[in-house]
């Protein structure tokens, strides 16, 4: 039984409570039990309402259920998909008003049961998000989400959030028109109680907004700009256009034929395998444990160095209500940081993701100093001072000193080898790398680096540390550049060396965006900064020199001080936001090449060296590289990642899965 009817007087209560699961989701077994409690409902007069909600502590409905989803042969897809459109139907043709009393979250199929009520309230809690996230997945809402969210809010509201997969809190979930008010939690179900004498609800007419002419006008400006975005690479997307756009102008028997033609025509392609593939190893991320006693949670910290990282990493941590001492060597270094934080803090505000009060609290969690302080009570100190060995080893040295026996010592460096700070500790098995990615705030991934010294008591503790603070860890061996930067430093490298070879930038740039880059490699180095790139490719290069090799191009730009987007030119000319072809940089004057030949070069490349890693057993499997390199870098996701691109087109002419 994963649910449960009860009749309280003239309203009934249908309450959401899957058996064994901490989680509701929707399954076939669920549908059939819904179907069957909505038949139950007496057809008496005496009844005037319905309220749906759930029991569980943090969660409505988390949308269907994935594991059968991916795995569905068409068949048994088109049943699922069939059955639940006419369960909710069947709830939204119910002769009593429902409302859904939405606590926790409320996503994909959850919504969508929502949207089949008259209304919606839900609690202000940070547990409530709302949204309907499946293009996320490569396939799009099919039990009538696609077809009663526009009906709903409008077309030019709804296709954003479709398109988007948009988790909204409550408050904007009301502000956008998803649900109709919010309450505290405590009062959740006395507040849905106050709907039920209102009649049926009658849908907005949106006369204007749904005519024909102003129709193809919204689906004109999204196929465009979502070309821009995606150059026609995501399925899902385009479909959900169509979909959706039509919905205002056919019945909803029609519609929901075109919400499951989709999904049937989506679910089996190889973009939605991959994107759910990635799903599933993010959801194996959050949940990875290592065997052994639970680790304890660090909540004491200090970062060492405040620059670009230091800054970033302490803006995440006193965030995620962490204690920070954060360190650097000058007053103008440590203001610097200060101000960085300050600048990401009321960024944040402006965007809604902090409260005035939380971003207070937050700055309020950091303390700056030059001084070496006592750190006896820092469980774990992160270094993010200037990348270079001979200045980390000096400063893991005086931190030995510092530090309580017990600390964790990680580094954040980014290629250079963890274990040779070892020696200068002494507790090495305390010592583990935590790599984040820049910009802090943006990327979830982070590398936990596992050094032949690093105890499995520290290692589970990094992981547990990075999970904790609602990031995304991927054990990885202590390797020159680990996994991430060791193969897409040699793939900017090479993209270089193709501009030096006489190839234009915006044609190796274009080359892979149409594979489905995020951004082009030339681009990436500009905004990386040509002087941080090329140190990561020289203990590269030191490290692997029979396979990579640093264009001469380099230590020319570097020379005059072109050092990308911070100098104001590297390859592009940066001009307040706008970038064009820099003319003061030459390309050499090789034949040219063809844009699939440079994208094949790139490609192979990246694919050949994740193969290395792999081979030097620096990620546990091809799986963890691919979604390293996925979330790290922005690796085309609905390709899978390196290894999956070059197991499905054989490029290597090996599998790796
Ligand atoms: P940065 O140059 O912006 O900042 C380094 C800071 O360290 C400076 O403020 C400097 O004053 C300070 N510092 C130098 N010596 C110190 C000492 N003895 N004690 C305390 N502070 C000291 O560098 P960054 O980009 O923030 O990189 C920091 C580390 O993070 C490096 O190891 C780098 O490889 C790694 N990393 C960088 C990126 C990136 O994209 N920038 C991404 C991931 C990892």
């Amino acid at each position: 039984m994963n649910l449960l009817l009860e009749t309280h007087g003239s309203i009934a209560h249908l309450i959401f409570d899957r058996k064994d699961s901490s989680a509701n989701i929707f399954d076939k077994d669920t549908l059939v039990e819904l179907n069957q409690l909505l038949d139950a409902i007496p057809k008496s007069s005496t009844l005037t309402a319905l309220i749906v909600y759930s029991k569980k502590a943090n969660i409505f409905i988390a949308g269907a259920d994935l594991k059968t989803l991916s795995t569905a042969k068409k068949d048994d897809l088109n049943e699922l998909i069939t059955l639940g459109q006419s369960v909710f139907n069947k709830l939204e043709n119910l002769h009593i008003t429902t409302i859904a009393a939405i606590h926790g979250a409320c996503v994909g199929g959850g919504y969508e049961l929502a949207l089949a009520c008259d209304y919606r309230v839900a609690s202000d809690d940070a547990a409530t998000r709302i949204g309907l996230p499946e293009t996320q997945l490569g396939i799009l809402p099919a039990w009538g989400g696609s077809t009663r969210l526009p009906a709903l809010i409008g077309l030019s509201k709804a296709l954003p959030l479709v398109l988007s997969g948009k988790i909204l809190k409550a408050k904007a979930a009301k502000h956008k028109g998803l649900i109709d008010d919010i309450c505290p939690k405590e009062h959740l179900l006395e507040f849905a109680e106050s709907f039920t004498n209102r009649p049926k609800r009658q849908l907005p007419v949106h006369l204007l907004e749904h005519n024909p002419l102003t129709v193809a006008l919204i689906r004109k400006q999204a196929s465009d700009s979502l070309y821009k975005k995606t150059r026609g690479l995501y399925p899902a997307l385009n479909k959900s256009i169509d979909v959706l756009c039509d919905s205002v102008r056919v019945s909803l028997n029609e519609s929901l034929q075109n919400e499951k033609n989709a999904i049937q025509e989506l679910s089996t392609s190889s973009e939605a395998k991959q994107l759910m593939r990635l799903f599933f190893a993010s959801e194996k991320a959050k949940k990875l444990k290592l065997d052994g006693p639970q680790p304890p949670t660090l909540t004491q910290c200090a970062v060492i160095g405040s620059g670009v990282m230091g800054s970033g990493i302490s803006y995440w941590l006193a965030t995620r209500k962490r204690s920070v001492i954060l360190k650097d060597i000058n007053d103008d270094a440590l203001a610097a940081g200060m101000k960085n934080i300050e600048k990401t803090l009321h960024t944040s505000e402006k965007k809604r993701i902090l409260t005035a009060t939380q971003s207070r609290a937050a700055l309020d969690r950091i303390t700056p100093t030059t001084h070496a302080l006592p750190l006896l009570d820092r469980e774990i100190v992160i270094e993010a001072a200037t990348e270079n060995l001979a200045l980390k080893k000096k400063i893991f040295e005086q931190l030995s000193e510092l530090m309580s026996p017990d600390t964790i010592l990680a580094t954040n460096t980014s290629a250079l080898p963890i274990s040779e700070l070892s020696d200068h500790i002494s507790h090495p098995e305390r010592l583990v790398g935590i790599h984040f990615f820049n910009p802090v705030p943006m990327m979830k991934l982070v590398e936990v680096v596992n050094t032949p010294k690093t105890s499995k008591q520290t290692l589970a503790a990094a992981i547990l540390f990075v999970q904790q603070i609602g990031k995304l860890p991927v054990v990885v061996q202590d390797s020159p550049g680990f996994v991430v930067n060791r193969i897409l430093v040699p793939y900017l490298i090479r993209a270089a060396q193709l501009f030096a070879d006489g190839i234009a930038p915006e044609q190796i740039d274009n080359a892979m965006l149409n594979f489905g880059m995020p951004m082009g490699p030339l681009r990436l180095l500009d905004e990386v900064g040509l002087d941080v790139a090329h140190h990561v490719a020289q203990t590269l290069s030191h490290a692997f020199p029979d396979h990579i090799t640093i264009p001469t191009l380099f230590d020319e730009l570097l020379e005059q001080g072109v050092l990308g987007k911070k100098s104001g030119e590297g390859f592009y000319i940066h001009n307040q936001g706008a970038t064009q072809p820099n003319p003061n940089i030459q390309p050499g004057s090789s034949p040219s090449l063809s844009s699939q030949e440079i994208q094949d070069q790139l490609v192979i490349l990246m694919s050949r060296e994740a193969a290395r890693c792999l081979d030097e057993n620096i990620a546990e499997s091809a799986a963890d590289i691919d979604f390293a390199m996925v979330m790290g870098t922005g690796y085309a996701p609905f390709r899978g990642g390196p290894l999956r691109h070059a197991t499905d087109t054989q490029i290597l002419d090996r599998n790796f899965y």
